[in-house]
């Protein structure tokens, strides 16, 4: 029995090697990512429900790493805050995307919104306000074209500090929304207090919309808070027809999932752009 444990243990901890093993590894390539320019950022159209028009994408990032292939931002983005390399990666997407609405603006899609997806480590992080202060610069984003997704556990972590620099951001002028809302077991009465514009409803109450009474109404209600609360509503990952139907019913303000379109390359959503819209 001894001799069994002590295999057991030799097969778990090389386990446990192996494992450890790959983190150093894609954490040293995570490191030259940047440089070596592996990242590229993907593009998913926002839809207005009641007149199809597209009024802006969500910029999402990919790694694409010569030997590991296409690397999920599931699995490098927690990685990258745990290094502290998610400031520098963040910030290339403020860049990159405000450089991107800026293009397609000037291409002719007016008021054309880009949302960005900030981590908790960078929206702590000193320097935060300023790079965005610098993107919109660099760029010549006019602020209110620019809409900052922040996750409630994002905003969680220091509510006070949190309120202040979201206050800030707000005085650039540029637009926060709340996104995953309704995944975080948090309390509704902080929200009242919250400096944002608009709200993203978990695709999680999506999916089943159509076959659950119970997410129905939950969607319903939240549709409902936000219009007391003056949020645009943003409902996420719209696969089916029935969905988007229900959604507009509803007097949910935008559309975004796989049913409008999947995250885009630059050069598909320019051709998206040119022909799509949705009623
Ligand atoms: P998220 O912000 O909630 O983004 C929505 C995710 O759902 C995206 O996955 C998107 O491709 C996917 N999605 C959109 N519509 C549908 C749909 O109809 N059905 C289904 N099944 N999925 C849909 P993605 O691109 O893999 O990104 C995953 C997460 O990684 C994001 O979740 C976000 O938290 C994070 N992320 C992505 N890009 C960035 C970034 O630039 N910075 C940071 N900090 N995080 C990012
Ligand atoms: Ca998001
Ligand atoms: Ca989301
Ligand atoms: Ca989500």
């Amino acid at each position: 029995a001894k001799q069994q444990g002590g295999n057991k243990i030799k097969f778990f901890s090389a386990d446990m090697n192996e494992q450890a093993l790959f983190k150093m590894e894609l954490e040293g390539y995570l490191r030259k990512a940047l440089q070596k320019n592996e990242f590229f950022l993907t593009y998913q159209p926002f839809i207005n429900f009641y007149t199809g028009k597209i009024i802006g994408a969500e910029s999402l990032i990919r790694w694409d790493h010569p030997k590991l292939g296409l690397v999920s931002p599931l699995e490098f983005i927690p990685l990258a805050e745990e290094t502290g390399l998610i400031l520098n990666i963040g910030n290339w997407v403020l860049q990159t995307a405000c450089g991107q609405a800026k293009m397609w603006q000037e291409k002719g899609a007016i008021d054309f919104t880009i949302s960005v997806n900030v981590s908790a480590v960078q929206f702590q992080g000193i320097n935060f306000v300023k790079e965005v202060k610098e993107a919109l610069e660099k760029s010549g984003l006019q602020p209110k074209y620019l809409k900052l997704e922040l996750t409630e556990s994002v905003m969680l972590q220091n509510v006070q500090y949190s309120i202040d620099v979201m206050k800030e951001l707000q005085k650039l002028g540029v637009q926060i929304s709340i996104d995953d809302f309704g995944t975080v077991y948090s309390s509704l009465s902080y929200l009242k207090d919250l400096p944002a514009n608009n709200l993203k409803i978990d695709r999680s109450f999506i999916q089943n919309l159509h076959a659950n009474t119970k997410d129905m109404a939950i969607v319903r209600a939240i549709i409902a808070m936000s219009k007391g609360l003056e949020l645009k509503v943003i409902a996420e990952g719209i696969e089916q027809q029935v969905q988007w139907q229900l959604l507009k019913e509803m007097g949910c303000d935008f559309a975004q999932g796989y049913y409008i379109s999947k995250p885009l390359s630059a050069k598909q959503f320019e051709t998206f752009l040119a022909t799509g819209s949705r009623t």
